[in-house]
């Protein structure tokens, strides 16, 4: 029987191939780096290919280097600053947490133990708990600056470079700032903006979070650094203003014409925003959005108007 053999062979080459091809196919798949863009005279942006880590943005000066957000982890602060170091060898001297969420800020210790801390107050007490005391084995705390009003706007001269630092009350989380460097017309916007994307919405304050993406639209910007995905322009943090009014007018609207939350989440018509990213691209999908703000409305209406006397 000759034809058995050959054709055990013949199998034998097409296994081979299949194999060949799916080699090259994983070879042909493209591995993601973070990449660095120098937005202006002195500032960068590296943009994270790790989506559950944050951007950063940094500024080089010729007395330190300030940096906006640190990522996710050690591994992830390693990564930002093997990235500085190509730029420059100066010490990190100031570090700038947009929030707290861990993916903003888990890399402090490795871009700069010895930086100031900038952040809200609230960041600072979720980040290290209301009663912080540094042990022997957590070595000293940081030293933060924090800022805990909002008509509080914090200006650094960093070697010649003025940075406005602007807290924006409650917004995606009960305490977030934004960055906004005037010489090169960027902003650091952290999770107040995501590029293309629905963002995820913390304890939060829609409203609040609107008014803060409109103060931002009155700045000239050429370039927005976003808390994730790729750098961005103005024409797309305006988009992104249109997606979170266009969800809070739809779910008000539904809210009083007596929709539950289930039956406003079928409703929800956001067919002009379905190029942005939702789960499983990123955390949050337009329904999860949609009862974030919901759960906002029921919050104000059920709050007593007035002082309740102590029964
Ligand atoms: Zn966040």
């Amino acid at each position: 029987m000759p034809q058995k053999p050959r054709f055990r062979f013949l199998m034998l080459g097409f296994l081979l191939l299949g194999i060949s091809l799916f080699a090259s196919g994983l070879q042909a798949a493209p591995v993601r780096v973070a990449s660095v863009h120098k937005l202006g005279p002195d500032l960068y942006a590296y943009i994270s290919n790790n989506d559950s880590s944050a951007n950063s943005t940094f500024l080089v000066a010729d007395n330190g280097i300030l940096v906006v957000d640190t990522g996710l982890n050690e591994q992830e602060g390693r990564k930002l600053l093997d990235e500085i170091r190509k730029v420059s060898a100066l010490p990190v001297r100031w570090i700038v947490n947009t929030h707290y969420h861990p993916d903003h800020r888990g890399g402090n210790s490795t871009v700069g133990p010895d930086a100031v801390i900038i952040s809200t107050a609230y960041t600072r007490e979720r980040t290290l708990g209301p009663k912080s005391k540094a042990t022997e084995a957590s070595g000293p705390l940081p030293v933060y600056e924090t800022i805990s009003s909002v008509t509080e706007t914090l200006v650094l001269n960093v070697g010649g470079h003025e940075v406005r630092i602007y807290h924006t009350g409650p917004a995606h989380t009960l305490g977030d700032l934004v960055v906004y460097f005037p010489d090169q017309h960027a902003i650091a916007t952290g999770d107040l903006f995501l590029t293309n994307s629905c963002p995820a919405m913390d304890d939060g304050d829609m409203d609040n979070w609107i008014s803060a993406l409109d103060h931002m639209l009155t700045l000239p910007i050429d370039h927005v650094v976003p808390g994730h995905f790729e750098v961005a322009t103005k024409e797309q943090l305006l988009r992104f203003r249109g997606y979170l009014s266009e969800l809070r007018q739809q779910v008000a609207r539904m809210k009083q014409d007596g929709l539950s939350l289930e039956q406003l989440q079928r409703h929800l018509d956001m067919k002009s925003f379905k190029d942005f990213r939702q789960w499983p691209q990123y955390e949050a999908t337009f329904a999860d959005n949609a009862a974030a703000y919901y759960k906002q409305l029921g919050s104000r209406s059920d709050a007593p108007r007035h002082p309740q006397p102590a029964k």
